[in-house]
């Protein structure tokens, strides 16, 4: 059969069109009848957040928030390897369309996103914010409205961007906007660089974890994220935790996710992400239908233009082995539109369309 370019932008805008085409109210059903509700509402119901967030205040003290452990006390203004203050610095909130369909739906993912981190990656994309601290201090009282500024505009969920280091201020924004009707889910969007113990923290609050998992190889890690060589021990064990507390994804009818695990991964040009050992990992050490996001976009940014192993885009052959692995690993939910870029270059790979436009 002949698949072109055309049936490719077809296939994009059904997987849209799902969604596009419903307009069931937000709060729809899981399935069992049950209406949907915020994890936080219910630790709220059992008098147990403001202890979760007295209790991650505190470690501001002695910085512990992730595996660097810096130990600096950033409320006297000490700063650790994130440079972040004890406030919550925001380069924007706004309602985004580049991510995983299930987060944005029709409407958009409420995302916020977080200036300074604590990975500090040399090919960051987002250098400006994570290394340069680009962003507007502000309280957590602010940080709540802009929650509740995403709802109202019709967002379904709260996207956290690189939040491992204002961890304390999310919970407590998160609990002072649930007291004024914030009702969909939070979405913790990290680099995966975390500590299980902290992440415990989080159990009956985040409904969504979106991690990366960037290395496999110690030394990798290392090399290009500021000496993190502990990085696949933490992000695998991290994951594991995020697993435990809200499981497989989870969506509503319309196909919007309300809750689950959803990794990410950047294939990287000569294999440097160790993207085999990664696919090899989930399928061992998660349920194979673990819903996992096979990227193709790694570009040049930052400082990538000094290494030369990572000094150019990854080739389409480089996308093809890291999906081609995910199958031999026996994953079997795999991210829908990495799905649909693979299955276009397999009928070019295999001739049954031809490489010039129609
Ligand atoms: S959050 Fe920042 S200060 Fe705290 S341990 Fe991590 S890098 Fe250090």
């Amino acid at each position: 059969m002949k698949f072109t370019r055309r049936d490719f932008i077809k296939r994009f805008l059904l997987l849209g069109g799902s969604l596009l085409l419903s307009r069931l109210p937000i709060h729809a059903e899981e399935g069992r009848g049950e209406p949907w509700r915020p994890a936080f509402e219910k630790l709220e119901g059992e008098d147990k957040f403001a202890q979760r967030v007295e209790q991650a205040y505190a470690i501001f003290e002695n910085c512990q928030l992730c595996p660097r452990q810096c130990g600096v006390n950033r409320q006297k203004g000490e700063t650790g390897v994130c440079r972040a203050p004890v406030k919550p610095v925001i380069f924007g909130a706004h309602p985004h369309f580049g991510e995983e369909v299930s987060l944005v739906g029709m409407n958009g993912s409420g995302t916020i996103f977080f200036s300074n981190c604590n990975l500090r990656c040399i090919f960051c994309q987002n250098w400006p914010i994570a290394h340069e601290g680009r962003g507007k201090e502000v309280e957590d009282e602010d940080l709540a409205e802009m929650m509740l500024y995403l709802q109202r505009i019709g967002c379904h969920n709260i996207n956290l961007v690189t939040p491992t280091h204002v961890m304390p201020n999310i919970l407590n924004a998160t609990r002072i906007a649930l007291k004024k009707g914030l009702q969909i889910p939070l979405v913790y969007n990290k680099s995966g660089y975390e500590r299980p113990d902290i992440v415990k923290l989080l159990d009956g609050i985040v409904d969504i974890y979106l991690p990366d998992m960037k290395y496999t190889d110690p030394d990798q890690a290392a090399k290009y994220s500021a000496g993190a060589s502990d990085y696949p021990e933490m992000t695998k064990k991290a994951i594991i935790e995020m697993n435990r507390q809200v499981g497989e994804h989870l969506t509503d009818r319309r196909g919007i996710a309300l809750r689950g695990v959803m990794i990410r991964h950047l294939v990287m040009p000569n294999r440097v992400a160790g993207t085999e050992q990664f696919v090899r990992w989930v399928a061992e050490a998660l349920p194979k239908s673990t819903y996992v996001n096979i990227m193709p976009q790694y570009r040049v940014e930052y400082r990538a233009f000094e290494y030369p192993e990572i000094a150019r885009g990854i080739t389409v052959q480089e996308f093809l082995e890291a999906m081609d692995w995910a199958d031999k690993y026996g994953l079997t939910n795999l991210d829908p539109k990495s799905v649909a870029v693979r299955d276009f270059y397999d009928q070019r790979r295999s001739g049954k369309i031809p490489h010039e436009t129609d």
